[in-house]
């Protein structure tokens, strides 16, 4: 009898399972209607203040049933993103800064000249000094399984460094080797965000960091941000994004791609905002020493963080594929262990090389020149052709204004490098600023000043300029 009543409840609890599916099905069928009315009247696909009135419906019918409010932050996350996937898809942007940088490759390879504006990678290299460290560990013998958390001299050695070069007191203990500064922010989203939960994104941003957090389940939600503001993120709207799901902001400055470096007030303000609201702030700082004034950094901050750098740009190692964390030391033991099991640990050679490269004062200084030299030409052409754009403080990218009428940037970039061979990042992978494109100072200065000449020939061609 039991068995019996057993299985009527099961099939009755899969019956309203489905039903979920049903109703979410329906859901999306309004939502597909809600993008096209969107489309038509120009709105963006998310709107401040409608995803948390939804919220709260959901919550308040959930307190009516004694539902746990975790549970329905969770399956408000899930029907959220559900939305905002949906609509994009009906605004068509699938096509990736990938298809540009293949065709790129591709022209070169059919004998075309084409100016490679498009990739985050400065052309620099690592110095001799590294690459020759390197080599001789690998002839030495160091190439064992070394600790997960990164050869003890290296870590020794990034403490001392973080000390010189931020004016902060950072232990061993609270440093993590990390195979680049991409796999150190997957750990951190890993360890600080469940299925879910919501991370804080200042757009235009890196796409990197929407990818990975929804590939840990999490939610990104965007704070735009625009040109006429300077790109500045306003407080009031970083508040309005936080909801109770909200258990990380993410911070990259210098910013790629806006070249834009909060000052320190304005940081103070969103860090304490951050602790206040028991928000993890992770600052992505990789492109720290690329810059002409004073960098911000979060370490010293009064809050939990976790600051990401990378040795792909302040020395050139980009295929090295070397990084840090700084965080506190439980949290750096959970990120050492998820590391661990994935990788073991970062190549002994490479930590040989990373360690010789630290001991390389000089060459920060040295690369960052040639990027502020390539960054004052950029700045000189672009104005010559009458773009719109803020006047980058750091980082290694322009981001101008081009103008394009029609609302798909991928299309703009595409067409300029087939008619005038010059391969850029179209804005509308940094959060859909279409009307914007990303020019990477990675590319030798000539080749920057021939890009944007080109880029000028085809806005005028175009009735653009
Ligand atoms: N953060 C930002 C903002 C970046 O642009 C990049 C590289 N494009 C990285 C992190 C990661 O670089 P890496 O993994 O080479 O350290």
């Amino acid at each position: 009898m039991a068995v019996d009543e057993l299985d009527r409840l099961r099939e009755e609890a899969r019956g309203l399972a489905v039903e979920m599916v049903r109703l979410l099905a329906s859901r999306r069928a309004v939502v597909s209607r809600i993008a096209e009315l969107k489309r038509s009247s120009g709105l963006a696909v998310i709107q401040p203040g409608i995803e948390s009135v939804l919220r709260m419906a959901m919550v308040e019918e959930a307190s009516r049933h004694g539902l746990p409010a975790e549970t329905v932050h969770r399956l408000a996350s899930v029907i959220l993103s559900d939305s905002v996937t949906t609509q994009e898809r009906k605004t068509g942007q699938q096509l990736t800064h990938m298809d540009i940088l293949r065709r790129a490759v591709e022209m070169q390879r059919n004998g075309r000249e084409v100016q490679r504006l498009e990739v985050g990678e400065p052309d620099l290299g690592a110095p001799q000094e590294v690459r020759k460290a390197v080599s001789e560990a690998v002839l030495n013998g160091f190439a064992r399984y070394v600790e997960s958390r990164g050869l003890p001299e290296l870590r020794a050695a990034i403490a001392e460094h973080v000390h010189e070069r931020f004016n902060t007191e950072v232990r061993p203990e609270n440093i993590l080797v990390t195979p680049g500064g991409r796999f150190a922010i997957f750990l951190s989203m890993k360890t600080l965000l469940s299925p879910g939960d919501e991370l804080l994104v200042i757009d235009p941003s890196w796409p990197m960091y929407k990818q990975c957090a929804d590939f840990v389940g999490a939610r990104a939600v965007p704070v735009k941000t625009s040109l006429e503001d300077g790109w500045t993120p306003k407080l009031d709207e970083v508040e309005e994004r936080i909801s109770s799901a909200t258990k990380a902001i993410i911070l990259n400055y210098p910013n790629n791609p806006t070249g834009k470096m909060l000052s320190r007030k304005y940081f103070k303000q969103l860090v304490e905002l951050a602790r206040d609201r028991n928000i993890t702030l992770i600052s992505d700082e990789v492109y720290a020493d690329y810059t002409r004034g004073e960098h911000v950094t979060v370490l010293g901050e009064d809050l939990k963080y976790v600051l990401i750098q990378s040795f792909s740009k302040s020395y050139g190692m980009t295929g090295y594929r070397a990084g840090y964390i700084v965080a506190d030391e439980a949290h750096v033991s959970k990120m050492a262990s998820i590391l661990g099991l994935i990788m073991t640990c970062v190549p002994e050679f490479v930590q040989h090389g990373a360690m010789r490269a630290l001991t390389l004062r000089e060459t920060p200084k040295q690369y960052a020149d040639i990027m502020m030299r390539r960054m004052d030409a950029a700045v000189r052409e672009l104005e010559k052709i009458g773009a719109e754009f803020y006047r980058p403080d750091g980082g290694m990218y322009v981001f101008p204004k081009v103008g394009i009428r029609e609302a798909d940037g991928m299309k703009f970039a595409l067409d300029l490098l087939e008619s005038k061979g010059v391969a850029v990042a179209p804005g509308s992978i940094f959060g859909g600023y279409d009307q914007f494109i990303r020019i990477s100072l990675g590319a030798p200065e000539e080749s920057i000043v021939k890009g944007i000449r080109l880029l000028g020939e085809y806005l005028r061609e175009k009735g653009l300029a």
